[in-house]
């Protein structure tokens, strides 16, 4: 029954919680109220109304009575009537949703005013001056705002007046300057919107609610929301409030605050305050504004009672509020609070500040972060003190702080870095031909293009530091130059900096200084020396609440011992993916050769024999660095084709040699074979556990270099912890005959050593027909690892090396995700083959162990789900463990 619903809720009705009914602004007033607040009396129409009018075009029928009732209640509590002539009380009409869409909706103020009225108000202020200009205003909002009145005619009339009486600033306008003006104002709404501007304030009353519910749809408002990504059919609250006035002669005001410093954290007197102006007054920057504190010698009754009410604020909402108060003679009115907007840095400082102050607790604390702000906090970032000249500004796509020469393609990026050169490629977008000169780059800067633009997502995915979309600046690729603001020409070879974090486009090399953040995770900067800033130790502290409330372990994607310590030294737990071919690059890359191709069982033994040395030794140092915790081994797994030369490289040499008639037989050899083993689909060809049953001897020969490093650190009275990953199993059989070779191997290090050896046989989870039989492969295996790029990859139907350059920005745009599902789980489908086949396996294997390697396991958002579905930890890149730790705690909060 929709009349039994309540559309109007008074001040002292709502309360901070009821956001999705009352809007952020009017829960918070509500909220002040309830404090006993000095709030100006008004009332709140709900978002349900707004839905209503905004799906059947009407207001609901209950809505006109409830406003009268509450606008009696309003009138009863001021003394006074709206728009009464003798003394009139006059409304704002302001909207207010749940999420703060800062300007994108309407707002009316001096609802009440008309030609009768203006002269009370002239009256009761004692300002005719005041009154008018009052009146002027409302005419100028409410026929822009609500009658559609182009507002350009408003503003040239205002000039015309201004020059007419030869003066600069609208506070030189007269009152008779300012009845004339009203005159004007009137005429053009007449001649604009075929009406009269209306005397009646009920009707402005209603007419304004009206206009700022259609503003939920106004196109400003739908853009925003879609780069917010705030759903569109919130629908907004309308706020009626009692008007006061700032600008009621120099005992009157209006102003902001911060009851702490929202850039450091750090409590103080934060804010602006204008004399004798009204809110809107500030925002035009008519006149400059004076420090907070100076309002202590302007008015130190009322600056008092601010500090008073900021305190109050603070300890009632727990947390940084921002505030709007107006001052009407010596009368201080607070207009607005809400939680307030931080920096990365002030969030970690002001939740560890709450704590000490008793303010919230721990786990109310790991609310107060995410791993998203710890991650900006660990980019390097330019010296903020570094005299810089900036000539443009893009979209912030990638973070990070990059310095080099401008070079205008990618075949130039290339040739410079081989040649030492840190270089910045400029384009006017990419494509995946920039590939090359994008990782050759210390950074990407692009003039056209947005946050889902080829080279943002690419950016994004290798790390590197993007700027894009910077339309100022005019690329010239063909001359290989741009153009700046103002006519300067940047020439290819010139120095640039770009700032991936705020999008800046800077002339010059601007100095980098390291993150402390990294410094200190580095184990370079101490919490509580005399060099730690407070932002270290706040991390400090955050980490170790983290670390206590996580259920989840963290360990690190690490193949060498230098990235293992690194690792060490973030926090991890153990290395829960090592990928072994990566130990077979640069020079070994022959040796591998040399046994993919081998002909007889002689030649495969001796390439073999070359490379079981070279494993070991990468193992024991491995283990070493990581002594006393696990290390997860995963056996070779790319396709075999990375391993040989490029095709095209080869067809042209040996052409070549064959057209000069000189000796080929090697490569074409070399080249026959390469046909041989060429593959359509490399993703979905011979690698992981294939490779192993195929190659003969290849995965013992790495499970032996693996045992005997073991063994040779437990003879260094070391501890080391091996575990043996195979890859990419579909089929419980796979694991069994290679676990059987495996355990073999294994038996005759530990008789050939003496040592006793515990070497854990487990799989990675990366096909779905492994996730849909984990039960079976979980009879063979000690632990999965979730291998959730290429579980994504055979989900979707994905290929992980294409498609993020490819038609994922399409997709992005047209919101089929929000998010690539390569850089956070897709919960509803790969995320639930991971629920089903890690509760399968442990139905198998009570103990099994249950770990994830893809990229997500260093991703907030997934962070969270694999806590959900009860894994065990999560492995991820060295420098996204201090993510990955925070996130497992505010998980388990
Ligand atoms: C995976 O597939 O998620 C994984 C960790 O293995 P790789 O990325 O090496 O294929
Ligand atoms: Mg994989």
């Amino acid at each position: 029954d929709p009349h039994a619903a309540k559309f109007v809720y008074d001040f002292t009705e709502g309360n901070k919680d009821l956001k999705d009914l009352l809007g952020g602004k009017g829960a918070n007033l509500a909220e002040m109220t309830n404090l006993g607040l000095p709030v100006p009396p008004g009332f709140t129409i709900t978002t349900e109304a707004c839905k209503v009018y905004l799906d059947s075009g009407e207001e609901p029928a209950a809505l006109r009575d409830e406003v009268s009732a509450h606008l009696d209640a309003l009138e009863q509590k001021m003394g006074k009537k709206l728009g009464q002539p003798e003394n009139p009380l006059l409304v704002s009409v302001r909207s207010g949703a749940k999420f703060s869409m800062p300007g994108m909706m309407d707002t009316v103020l001096n609802i009440g005013l008309s030609d009768k009225s203006v002269k009370g108000l002239a009256e009761q202020a004692g300002d005719d001056r005041f009154a008018w200009d009052s009146y002027r205003r409302l005419i100028q909002m409410f026929g822009k705002t609500v009658l559609g009145v182009d507002g350009d005619l408003f503003e040239e009339a205002l000039e015309k007046a201004k020059h007419a009486k030869k003066v600069t600033v609208d506070t030189d306008l007269e009152a008779a300057d300012l009845k004339k003006l009203v005159a004007t104002f009137k005429k053009i709404v007449k001649a604009e919107a075929g009406r009269d501007f209306p005397q009646d304030p009920r009707e402005q009353m209603d007419l304004a609610i009206k206009a700022v519910f259609d503003s939920w749809n106004g196109d400003r408002a739908k853009l925003y929301r879609r780069q917010e990504r705030i759903p569109h059919d919130l629908g907004t609250a309308v706020n009626v409030c009692s008007m006061v006035f700032g600008n009621l002669g120099p005992d009157s005001g209006t102003g902001v605050a911060f009851t702490r410093d929202p850039a450091s954290g750090h409590q103080g007197v934060y804010g602006d305050y204008l004399q004798n102006a009204q809110g809107e007054d500030v925002v035009a920057g008519i006149r400059n504004t004076v420090p907070l504190a100076e309002l202590e010698q302007i008015d130190k009754k009322s600056y008092d009672q601010l500090m008073q009410i900021m305190k109050t604020l603070e300890n009632h909402y727990k947390d940084l509020c921002d505030i709007e108060f107006t001052i009407e003679r010596g009368q201080l009115w607070m207009l607005q609070t809400r939680v307030g907007k931080r920096t990365a840095g002030a969030a970690f400082r002001i939740a560890t500040q709450l704590v000490d102050q008793g303010l919230i607790d721990e786990t109310e604390a790991l609310q107060r972060v995410t791993g998203a702000q710890l991650a900006q906090l660990m980019f390097p970032r330019f010296d903020e003190h570094a005299k810089a000249a900036q000539v443009g500004r893009g979209i912030a796509a990638s973070p990070g702080a990059a310095v080099g020469k401008a070079v205008f393609d990618s075949y130039t990026a290339v040739k410079w870095s081989r040649s030492g050169e840190k270089v910045i490629l400029v384009r006017r977008e990419t494509n995946p031909d920039d590939l090359d000169g994008m990782i050759a780059a210390e950074g990407i800067l692009t003039s056209r293009g947005g946050k889902t633009s080829h080279a943002a997502v690419v950016a994004r995915g290798m790390g590197k530091t993007c700027v894009c979309g910077a339309e100022e600046l005019e690329v010239d690729t063909k001359r290989r130059r741009m153009t700046v603001p103002g006519g300067h020409v940047v020439e290819e070879g010139d120095l640039i900096s770009i700032d991936g974090s705020s999008g800046k486009v800077y002339l010059g090399e601007v100095p980098v200084v390291p993150s402390p953040v990294v410094e200190y995770f580095e184990g370079r900067m101490h919490p509580g020396a005399d060099d730690a800033d407070e932002l270290v130790e706040a991390v400090h502290r955050m980490m170790a609440f983290a670390d206590r409330k996580r259920r989840l372990r963290v360990r690190a994607n690490a193949d060498n011992a230098e990235d293992a310590l690194r690792a060490r030294r973030f926090g991890a737990q153990g290395i829960g993916l090592c990928r072994t071919e990566h130990m077979f690059l640069g020079d070994r890359r022959e040796l591998v050769e040399r046994l993919i191709l081998a002909d007889t069982e002689e030649e495969r033994e001796e390439s073999l024999k070359a490379l079981l040395p070279l494993q070991k030794k990468d193992f024991v140092e491995l283990f070493e660095a990581m002594d006393g915790l696990p290390v997860t081994v995963r056996l070779l797994d790319p396709p075999l084709h990375e391993f040989l030369p490029d095709i095209t490289e080869l067809s042209v040499r040996v052409a070549l040699a064959e057209s000069r008639q000189e000796p080929h037989e090697n490569d074409l050899r070399l080249l026959q074979a390469v046909h041989r083993l060429h593959e359509q689909n490399p993703m979905l060809g011979l690698r992981g556990v294939r490779l192993g049953l195929v190659i003969p001897g290849l995965f013992t020969m790495q499970v032996r270099a693996i045992a005997e490093a073991a063994a040779e650190r437990k003879a260094a009275k070391g501890d080391p912890r091996a575990e043996i990953m195979i890859p990419l199993v579909g089929t419980v059989q796979e694991l069994e005959i290679v676990r059987e070779e495996a355990d073999q191997v294994i038996a005759d290090v530990q008789a050939a050593t003496g040592t006793a050896l515990r070497l854990a046989i487990g799989t990675m989870i990366e096909l779905p027909r492994a996730a849909l039989t984990a039960g079976q492969i979980a009879e063979a295996a000690e632990f999965f690892s979730f291998g959730t790029n290429d579980l994504t990859q055979t989900v979707w139907g994905f290929s992980r090396d294409d498609v993020e350059a490819s038609f994922f920005t399409a997709y992005l745009e047209k919101g089929i995700f929000g998010v690539s599902p390569f850089e956070t789980i897709d919960r509803d489908g790969v995320g639930s083959l991971v629920k089903s086949a890690a509760e399968a396996g442990r139905r198998t294997r009570p103990d099994l162990k249950l770990g994830v390697c893809g990229e997500h396991g260093g991703d907030p958002e997934s962070v969270h789900f694999f806590h959900e579905v009860g894994l065990d930890y999560v492995s991820c890149s060295p420098f996204r463990i201090p993510v990955a730790r925070l996130e497992a705690g505010r998980a388990a909060t």
